[in-house]
Parts: structure tokens; C-alpha cells; sequence
């Protein structure tokens, strides 16, 4: 057996190496053991199950919640010459029956199916009929409410367990903090099952946070940095995709929204443009993103801070699956987080689904807010702890700068007492930088001591800095009172102990240091770029015609290290990352042909 998956591994993917846990899990699932393995995304979750199903006897089960994803893999599966099937909605009677038959024959190996469906009617009974190797549970968050997106109907996936006892089930996650982890475990009777955490450390994305003030102009302006390369923008809501896609399209770029409220004819063309290259950016609603497998998307810019650090990974991950370098970029703002608090508190969820609700926000916060290194701060969230700092997060590239913050936190917590405790944040700065509003006058706080006394240091800068008091702990919101901003009982410390308070000084944003950060196995000066513009036409007429992404054919990467190696035989091709037996069968001569 051991033989046989580094041989599936090389000769029907093409790859050379497995990676992170990979190896150990197909292991455990053939000597038919339960396991919970938890990769980022982009870490190869898939082949955890592909290549235990493709080098065993009988049927395979996947499920997972997304058609789109689901339709893919199968796209991909056939490029690689494995029989796979998918039982959806959206699957005709005729469709159907002949995968049925292909069940009969023992012809498929790979059979994806949605959670309603495999527990809906007799299919479980139906399926008892099979040799079934292996179910495999994606996305197997879904099944906790401590999770960050649990969908009711993976509950009933504990019936698994019970009607085939002797049946491994391998349950696979990109997003589970350690008390999801555990809860997965229990949720769908894995008493026996063995964990398996990779590292979260997505070491080609570079972070970076930025407080949200003219994002439109920021995003623009990187946008145009970019060059052409793909990318996402994550906004809250529906109105804000639509308005920085017109935005963005009004520079001259190629960019389009998507979100739920669209007609889905209209979401697959974004979807599939994007993947097909002949779109760059897309602004989007979290809806976008869960069934795209797209390897090349260089960046991702939340426009809105996520509600959870959980969402937020999963987010950024989809950017550099290649393994290219990518960016990361957040903006968050004050109002983010009162919106996103507003959603929980107005929800209708239970108290108790509230409060793991809140604190996930809260969080989410202190990352966005975070002067330490940012990927310490997930890794450390997901149960991974680690003292050193990433070197490819703003903070570790590019330290903030301590100062004395004695002065601007003595001027700040007067203020808030002043002011009898009845003011918000914002209005506490307009105070400070000595504001003439209409509400500043009207209640009479132009007569305060403090009034003004901050007006050399720019809104933003204030913004930052209290951001930072709050964090400290020496001042505090009060969500239930309009969130205004009230003392503690460290606020007399710092008022009449001197006690001290670091801040980090206020960056901007144009002085942050590019660094490649992981360099690319192929060199780009090797690329013969008229070569590799053929290939590209190749490749994406050839997906047009097969109605797939162009990936799912050669990823950008294969064309890439082909157009610098420059192959001129099989054995060679062979070498090309990405291409195996079927792809060299399908694709070889034709490929050889335009190398020339
Ligand atoms: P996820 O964990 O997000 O489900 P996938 O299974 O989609 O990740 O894998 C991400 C990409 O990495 C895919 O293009 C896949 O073919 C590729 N991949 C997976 N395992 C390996 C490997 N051992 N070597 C090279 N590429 C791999
Ligand atoms: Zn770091």
C-alpha cells in the first residue's frame, strides 16, 4: 500500500512529495481508522481522501456542502482519469441512473454528495448495497455551533457512524479553534479518531491590517500596484461589492461584484470569468469563495473587518494556493465592529450562541488592532503556540514604533470624565481636536478643560491611539449605553499614578516595505514569455471547450515552469509539476508541439 499511494501521488497527480500530514492520514484512513485533520486551506485536504479511494477496492463518499465545489473536484477528478460522480439537486433523472450503473459495475471511485441528500430518504440504506471504503466529511466544522459556520443538517451525519461501524471516516476542517475541534469529534461519534493538526502558517501570504479610513482610494491605489494580478475584495454587504466594483471599473480595471442576491447564471459566469483569468477582481460577499478553487489569486482586501478570525483566515487563504507569494490586506474600522455587534445582539440566536458570538468578534479586534506579530496571534487561536515572530506580517516587517503614550492617555481619560461619561469614542476626538459641530457646541462641551487640547494630532492618529487605551483596558465602551466611552479602574492609574501606557505610533500606510517573502521555485527570468502566451491560448481555448476552469486543465504555475524548462520529451513533461500519467496522455504531444 505504501508503494501504491506514492505511486497514485506521482503518476496520476504529478506531484513529487506529499505535504503537511498528508501521508500520515492516508496511512491512518487505510488501516481503516477514523481521523479529524485540520489543514489551511490550500493545504491539500483533498488528496487525504482521493488517494486513499483511487488505490482501494469499492466506493469513496464525499460530503460536502457546496455544489460548485463539488462539480469541480469531479472536473478535476476526470482530468486525472478517476471515475468520480456528484448526487445533487441539480442532477437530472438520466444523469443519475448512470452513475448508478457506473456504481454497479464498480466503475466509480469517487462519489460526492450533499448532506441533505445522503440522509434524505433510503439513501443510506441504499448505499448499504455497496463495497463503501470511506465516507469523508468536508468542511466538518458544520456540524459544531461552536464553529464558525454550523449548518444543521451536517447533525445528522452521526447516523454514519452508527449504520456502518466498520466504515473509516476521515472528517477534514480548515477552520476549527480548539473547543470545535474537540465538539467536531463528538458530534459525529469519532470516539476512536485520531487528530491531525498542520500548521496554520500560510508563510507565502503576507498580512497586513489598516485602520479604515478612505479605503476606496487605498484599495484603488493597490489595485493598481498589482498590476493585472488577481484578486479579491471581501465587503459586508451586497450595496458596498457593487459600489467598489464601479469603482474600481471606472479606473479601467477589469472588475465585476457577485453576492447571494444575483441569479445564479449570473454568479457563474463572475465565477468562471475569474477563473478563466478574464477577470481580475472581484468584489464580493463571503457567498464568493467556498467553490472557487483558483490557484493564482495574489491578493485578498477585506473592505469590511470579518466576524470572526475564523472567516477571516479561511478568507485570506484562498489567496497564493499556488504557493506564490500573495498579500493580504484588512481594513477595520470602529463602525465594522459595532455593525457586525449589532447583527449579534438582533440575531435570533440563544444567549449562549451570542456570547461565543461576541467573543469570537472581540477577537477579531484585538487582531485587527494587534502591534505584535499577526500570524502568532491566529496560529496561538487555533491551538498552535509559538514565540518568534512570522517575518511576513506588517508588525514583524515593519515593528511599530513605542512611545510614552502618558501625555495623549492623560488628555484622553480626562476627557472622558469631563464629559460625565457621556460621550462615544468619536465625539470624545472631536472634543479633544476642539471641534465647532453643532453637537459640540449645543451640549456645551466647547466648554470643557479639555477642549482642544489634542488639535496637533490628527483624527486618525486619535482613532489609533484609543483604539489602543480601549485594548489596555484603561478605557472602556459601553455597548449598552450608545457605546460611549467610560473610565475603569485603571483609568485613576493612569490619571494619578502615572501609570504607564505604551503606544504604538500611528504608521500610515505608504511607507510599508514590499519583501518577497517565499521566493518562487521556477525563475520568472528563465520564463520564454511567447511560449508561455501560447500555452495560455492553448490551455484556455481547450477549458472553454471542455466547459471547466483552466486550472482544473494546467495550473498558471505548470505553464509557467514548462515555458522555462522547456520539455522535449515525455520523460521531461513528466517532470512538470502537476502533470501525471493522464494529463501526459491527454495533453503531452500537444504540448511538445508548441514548445516546438
Ligand atoms: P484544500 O486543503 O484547501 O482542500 P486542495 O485539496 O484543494 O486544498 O489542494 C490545494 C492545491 O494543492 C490543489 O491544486 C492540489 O492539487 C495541490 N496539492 C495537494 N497536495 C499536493 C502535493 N502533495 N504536492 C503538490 N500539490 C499538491
Ligand atoms: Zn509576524
Amino acid at each position: 500500500m505504501k508503494k501504491d499511494i506514492h505511486a497514485a501521488l506521482e503518476s496520476v497527480f504529478g506531484y513529487k512529495s506529499f505535504r503537511l500530514d498528508q501521508e500520515q492520514i492516508i496511512n491512518r484512513v487505510l488501516d481503516q481508522q477514523d481521523c479529524l485533520a485540520i489543514m489551511p486551506t490550500g493545504g491539500g485536504k483533498s488528496l487525504c481522501y482521493q488517494i486513499p479511494a483511487i488505490v482501494s477496492d469499492g466506493l469513496t463518499i464525499v460530503v460536502s456542502p457546496l455544489i460548485a465545489l463539488m462539480n469541480d473536484q469531479v472536473a478535476a477528478l476526470h482530468q486525472v482519469g478517476v471515475k468520480a460522480a456528484t448526487i445533487h439537486s441539480g442532477i437530472g433523472q438520466a444523469e443519475s441512473s448512470s452513475i448508478f450503473s457506473d456504481m454497479k459495475n464498480g466503475k466509480l471511485k469517487l462519489l460526492y454528495v450533499s448532506p441533505e441528500r445522503l440522509m434524505s430518504g433510503d439513501f443510506l440504506n441504499f448505499l448499504g448495497n455497496y463495497n463503501i471504503n470511506l465516507f469523508a466529511i468536508d468542511e466538518a466544522h458544520c456540524v459544531s455551533v461552536w464553529g464558525n459556520d454550523f449548518r444543521p443538517e451536517y447533525i445528522k451525519l452521526k447516523a454514519l457512524k452508527q449504520s456502518f461501524p466498520r466504515v473509516p471516516v476521515i472528517a477534514l476542517t480548515a477552520t476549527a479553534d480548539s473547543t470545535t475541534q474537540k465538539d467536531i469529534l463528538k458530534q459525529l461519534g469519532l470516539d476512536d479518531a485520531k487528530m491531525f493538526l498542520s500548521s496554520f502558517e500560510r508563510k507565502n501570504i503576507s498580512v497586513e491590517s489598516r485602520s479604515g479610513l478612505k479605503r476606496i482610494d487605498q484599495i484603488i491605489q493597490y489595485v493598481k500596484q498589482e498590476r493585472g494580478n488577481a484578486g479579491i475584495v471581501y465587503c459586508l454587504s451586497r450595496k458596498s461589492t457593487e459600489s467598489v466594483a464601479t469603482k474600481l471599473q471606472a479606473k479601467g480595471v477589469k472588475a465585476s461584484y457577485y453576492h447571494a442576491g444575483m441569479n445564479s447564471e449570473d454568479r457563474n459566469l463572475i465565477q468562471r470569468n475569474f477563473q478563466n483569468d478574464d477577470l481580475q477582481v472581484v468584489c464580493a460577499t463571503i457567498a464568493f469563495g467556498m467553490g472557487i478553487d483558483k490557484p493564482n489569486i495574489r491578493w485578498v482586501i477585506h473592505y469590511n473587518m470579518p466576524k470572526n478570525i475564523e472567516g477571516y483566515y479561511q478568507e485570506i487563504g484562498r489567496a497564493g494556493r499556488d504557493g506564490d507569494p500573495a498579500k493580504a490586506l484588512l481594513f477595520y474600522s470602529w463602525g465594522d465592529y459595532l455593525n457586525l455587534k449589532k447583527f449579534i445582539d438582533e440575531g435570533e440566536a440563544d444567549r449562549h450562541f451570542k456570547k461565543v458570538q461576541t467573543a469570537k468578534l472581540e477577537r477579531m479586534w484585538e487582531y485587527a488592532n494587534a502591534v505584535n506579530c499577526r500570524t502568532n496571534f491566529v496560529l496561538n487561536y487555533f491551538g498552535e503556540y509559538r514565540a518568534e515572530g512570522c517575518g511576513h506580517c506588517d508588525n514583524c516587517l515593519n515593528p511599530p514604533k513605542i512611545f510614552d503614550g502618558r501625555t495623549y492617555a492623560k488628555m484622553a481619560l480626562s476627557g472622558v470624565l469631563r464629559s460625565g461619561e457621556n460621550i462615544s469614542s468619536s465625539l470624545l476626538i472631536d472634543v479633544l481636536r476642539g471641534s465647532f459641530k453643532s453637537e459640540i457646541t449645543n451640549r456645551g462641551l466647547d466648554k470643557l478643560k479639555t477642549f482642544g487640547v489634542g488639535r496637533d494630532i490628527p483624527q486618525a492618529h486619535w482613532s489609533h491611539y484609543i483604539t489602543q487605551m480601549v485594548n489596555q483596558g484603561i478605557i472602556r465602551i459601553d455597548f449598552a449605553d450608545y457605546s460611549k466611552v467610560k473610565s475603569t479602574p485603571l483609568t485613576k492609574k493612569v490619571l494619578f499614578e502615572d501609570l504607564e501606557v505604551p503606544l504604538a505610533e500611528f504608521a500610515g500606510y505608504k511607507k510599508a516595505k514590499e519583501k518577497k517573502v517565499v521566493k518562487s521555485t521556477i525563475n520568472l527570468a528563465d520564463v520564454d514569455k511567447d511560449l508561455l502566451s501560447r500555452l495560455k491560448s492553448w490551455r484556455n481555448a481547450l477549458a472553454k471547450s471542455k466547459n471547466v476552469p483552466a486550472y482544473v486543465i494546467l495550473p498558471n504555475k505548470a505553464l509557467e515552469q514548462i515555458a522555462a524548462e522547456m520539455p522535449t520529451n515525455d520523460s521531461q513533461l513528466l517532470e512538470i509539476s502537476g502533470i501525471g500519467q493522464k494529463k501526459l496522455e491527454n495533453y503531452g504531444d500537444e504540448i511538445l508541439a508548441l514548445i516546438g
